[in-house]
């Protein structure tokens, strides 16, 4: 039986970065004085790093609830966002995992990713995932966490996978993505949203538009908790002013093959990352 020690804890950001979402750390396990300061910097970090990416986020508040199971090899072996309220980001990090892993360990990022978009129905899973699993490899690439080189091998490695396993998780790239956890089809699902976004990416780029910098303003403008599919991109299409989002995803939602992305698509990723700069400004 797990043993739940109710330790709060109140994380205060440095002021100026996310002011206007306050984080509330809940050690939901034992952590000694020292492990906790380090996991709270640590979660200071990954929202500063996320806010420097994608900006202001539409909540005002949010719970991160941290477990340390003692029976893992894994840094952050899980974490998931519950919707609340109170809007909750759940991770479980090891309880003997060395405080360096855990910094270069990407579940909290791929996390706060997902609070930028809305919580989609399931058929449209692979939206959300492509999404949060694209922006956790940028932000860390911004963080200075992976270089140029890891990013572009962390994604085509990504990529080969989701290949791969579209083989086996046959049918339309909708259906599956329903059924993604019954089927375990997860490989195919998150690096088919991959591929949407790295495409959409590279379109954008022609109108020397970013990714980011229209999430920021989605958030900014026009965030809803929960959403379609299709109301989210459409204001996403709105705030671009160009019909790239809604292209492609009526040529994605059906597919039954894995998109083909070559290594020019990637490499312009991080072309456009680093001559545009992040979302901020720098
Ligand atoms: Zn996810």
């Amino acid at each position: 039986m797990r043993i739940y020690v109710a330790i709060i804890v109140l994380a205060f950001l440095t002021p100026g970065t996310s002011a206007d979402t306050h984080w509330q750390l809940n050690f939901e396990s034992y952590a000694s004085d020292e492990r906790q300061q380090q996991l709270q910097a640590w979660v200071n970090t990954a929202v500063d790093n996320t806010h420097n990416q994608l900006g202001a986020l539409h909540y005002k508040h949010v719970d991160v609830s941290i477990s340390q199971p003692v029976f893992t090899t894994e840094a952050v072996p899980w974490g998931e966002i519950k919707r609340g309220p109170p809007v909750q980001v759940v991770l479980e990090i090891g309880r003997f995992a060395d405080i360096k892993r855990i910094r270069k360990d990407w579940t909290i990022y791929h996390e706060l990713a997902h609070l930028y978009m809305p919580y989609l129905p399931a058929e449209d899973r692979w939206l959300s995932e492509g999404f949060a699993t694209l922006m956790q490899n940028y932000t860390m690439l911004h963080a200075g966490i992976y270089n140029r080189e890891q990013f572009e091998h962390r994604l085509q490695a990504g990529l080969t996978r989701g290949k791969a396993d579209t083989r086996i998780q046959q049918g339309p790239l909708s259906e599956v993505s329903a059924t993604m956890w019954q089927r375990q089809a997860y490989q195919r699902v998150y690096w088919s949203g991959v591929g949407y976004f790295i495409e959409v990416e590279n379109e954008l780029a022609r109108h020397k538009l970013r990714l980011s910098d229209i999430i920021v303003r989605y958030n900014h403008c026009c965030f809803r908790p929960r959403s379609s599919a299709k109301e989210f991109i459409s204001a996403l299409d709105g705030i671009a002013k160009t019909p790239v989002f809604s292209n492609l995803y009526s040529r994605y939602r059906l597919r039954r093959d894995f998109p083909t992305i070559n290594h020019a698509q990637i490499a312009r990723l991080t072309i456009s990352e680093v001559n545009l700069g992040a979302a901020t400004g720098q």
